[in-house]
């Protein structure tokens, strides 16, 4: 069986006296179950200072990384630099990162396109990093049934920058747009529903094996109220979590694996 896999997305959060305080929360928040991996994902200027301070059982992600390497990107930031801070993982293709930064309207796709997320994972990777690709739907894009459509693109650009062997460092995160930050989480069984399509999609597409080891993690709304629930569905193998992921009910999520 596959190791849960919890994630919390701090997102743009937090001033240093609110990391220093979640930080102590965390360390004391105890035991992290056998079968659970607990990640949480940093703004870019405390990475070093979370993890110099964090318990040694939760790693730490980037919530970015360069589509290039070294050189003429100012403002980016290298997977290489990632590591160098005690980094493990990062969260590529976040929603509001496909959405843009520009001032666009956040539903239209003015942001990072599947290609540029798609050469950010393999440099990760490449780096040694493990990635948390995220790819989900609009709410019309499920009102017109074209979700599969949607997600097989996002996970198709994916594919062709990764070797398989490469699998073994990527978790698939599942974020329905129409679900983060909203309170309204998709229902378990709808949220089952599509992570057995995409588990099925890389069987067919990658391999049988690699379908059978990827992580697949649901986010969107994700708290103590229905983190049980939706981890108890057979193909969702944990969560990547926002808004709870900055309380202490986090760890409640953490604790609802089955
Ligand atoms: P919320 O849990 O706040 O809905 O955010 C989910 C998310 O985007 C995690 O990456």
């Amino acid at each position: 069986k596959r190791n849960y896999l919890i994630g919390g997305n701090w997102k743009c959060n937090l001033t240093l006296d609110g990391v220093t305080a979640l930080v102590k929360s965390l360390n004391s928040a105890g035991p992290i179950p056998d079968n659970v991996d607990v990640v949480v994902g940093v703004p870019m200027p405390y990475l070093s200072l979370v993890r110099s301070t964090l318990r040694s059982d939760i790693e730490v992600a980037a919530q970015d990384s360069c589509v290039k390497t070294f050189g003429a990107n100012t403002g980016e930031t290298a997977a290489t630099m990632l590591t160098e801070v005690g980094c493990t993982w990062v969260i590529l293709g976040h929603s509001e990162r496909r959405a843009g930064f520009n001032g666009h309207a956040q539903e239209l796709r003015k942001g990072e396109s599947n290609e540029t997320v798609a050469t950010k994972t393999k440099l990760a990777v490449d780096a040694g990093l493990k990635v948390m690709v995220c790819v989900g739907e609009h709410k019309q894009e499920r009102q017109d049934g074209v979700t599969m459509k949607i997600v097989g693109e996002q996970l198709a650009a994916v594919k062709s920058a990764l070797s398989t062997a490469d699998w073994a460092n990527v978790s698939i995160a599942y974020e329905p747009c129409w679900a983060i930050g909203t309170g309204l989480a998709a229902t378990p069984e709808m949220a089952q529903e599509t992570h057995s399509e995409i588990r099925a999609w890389v069987a067919k597409n990658v391999s049988a094996d690699v379908a059978a080891k990827v992580r697949i993690q649901y986010g969107g709304s994700m708290k103590a109220a229905n983190a049980k629930a939706l981890l108890s569905q057979p193909d969702i193998d944990g969560g990547l979590i926002g808004g709870a992921s900055l309380k202490p009910e986090f760890f409640d999520c953490v604790n609802g694996v089955p």
